[in-house]
């Protein structure tokens, strides 16, 4: 069984030599006493930039120790089974798919099995998956929109951020996007259908750029980066204005995070400021299911994902997400069905 471990902690950035092949033995077949367990063939694993916070041991989050297997959200295929719900040759998605070829899941509660097979098995990892329902539970969920209302979303050509702006566009809302290059800010205008966008590696006056697409202010910010982003979407928030906090990637890497000095705003705007985790929506997943995969089958919706074969790249994969080498949604092939 090939296996990617996390050879230490994490402090700080990550580095490749944080992460280290080895190859381990399996049975592939469930052994005596673990009753309730399933074993699965990993197919595809979600490349997320929140693994670097279980490396680092982070308060609320499962940590992923030193010289085990880095395990996060996959799409895996059922081989044997001891659960009553789960039967061998299911497709599954869920949190606990490790970076190995095989897992043993001792305790499967979290897998959703996946029924709608129409569609890439791969959007498990994506727009019907984890990432697909932060972005619906972040936006409608936290943000509590209308029609009309103007939406800014940092990080927005990834793998939350382009679902949540259209999301945004389908409910009739002006949007706008930030990207870290004039490829990503072209896909935002032309595949996914954001109103503007901007790079914000180029245009570094966030505060100019953001009073320009927002002349009457921002309702809606949608927060994927934090630090000086989130300073300068402060002073253009409009009155009674919500801020879901999803992520704050660009603070992931530092030891000691950047301070936020405009928090004032948030009271003088009456402004709503929510963090949120994805883990309690799960119970909406039908009704999201229900609304996105016909739109993703009639192409109302579109994904992009950026794909690396083979367990091996997992590290490297990983460690771009932290300087914006992914364009899409990143993922990385373990083996085909
Ligand atoms: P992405 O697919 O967007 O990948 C990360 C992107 O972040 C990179 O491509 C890069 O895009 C951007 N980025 C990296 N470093 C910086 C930086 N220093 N400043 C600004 N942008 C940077 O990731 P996801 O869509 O999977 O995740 C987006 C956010 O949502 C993350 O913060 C993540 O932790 C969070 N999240 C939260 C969840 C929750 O339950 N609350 C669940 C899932 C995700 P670019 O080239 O544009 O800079």
């Amino acid at each position: 069984n090939k296996q990617v471990i996390l050879t230490n902690s994490v402090k700080g950035s990550l580095r490749e030599s944080d992460m280290s092949l080895r190859t381990s033995t399996i049975c592939l077949k469930i052994p005596d006493g673990c009753n309730g367990a399933v074993l699965v063939k990993n197919l595809y694993l979600s490349i997320d930039p929140y693994l670097i916070l279980r490396m680092r041991k982070t308060p609320y989050l499962d940590a992923i120790t030193p010289g085990s297997p880095i395990a996060g959200y996959g799409v895996s295929k059922v081989l044997d089974s001891s659960h009553p719900n789960y039967n061998e040759g299911d497709l599954v998605w869920g949190s606990q798919a490790g970076w190995e070829e095989y897992s043993l899941i001792k305790d499967p509660h979290n897998l959703i099995k996946i029924q709608d097979k129409d569609v890439p098995l791969s959007y498990y990892t994506g727009i019907l998956g984890m990432p697909g329902m932060t972005a619906y539970a972040g936006f409608y969920e936290v943000c509590s929109p209308k029609k009309g209302e103007t939406v800014f979303v940092s990080a927005a050509s990834g793998a939350v951020g382009q679902i949540v702006g259209q999301f945004a566009k389908l409910l009739g809302c002006y949007v706008v996007g930030s990207a870290g290059s004039k490829a990503k800010v072209d896909l935002l205008k032309k595949k996914f259908g954001f109103d503007d966008a901007f790079n914000y590696k180029e245009e570094t006056d966030y505060d100019a750029a953001l009073k320009r697409y927002f002349r009457e202010g921002i309702d809606i910010y949608f927060e994927n980066v934090g630090g000086k982003m989130l300073e300068a979407v402060l002073d253009n928030m409009r009155v009674h204005g919500r801020i879901a906090v999803c992520g704050i990637v660009s603070q992931y890497t530092h030891e000691q995070p950047e301070g936020v000095h405009n928090l004032l705003t948030l009271i003088t705007k009456r402004v709503r400021m929510q963090g949120f985790i994805v883990g309690e929506y799960y119970h909406l997943y039908p009704k999201f299911l229900e609304i996105v995969v016909p739109r993703v089958k009639e192409g109302k919706m579109t994904y992009i994902e950026d794909v690396d074969e083979g367990l091996e790249s997992a590290p490297s994969a990983l460690l771009g997400l932290y300087s914006g080498h992914n364009v899409g949604k990143k993922l990385v092939v373990v083996a085909r069905e």
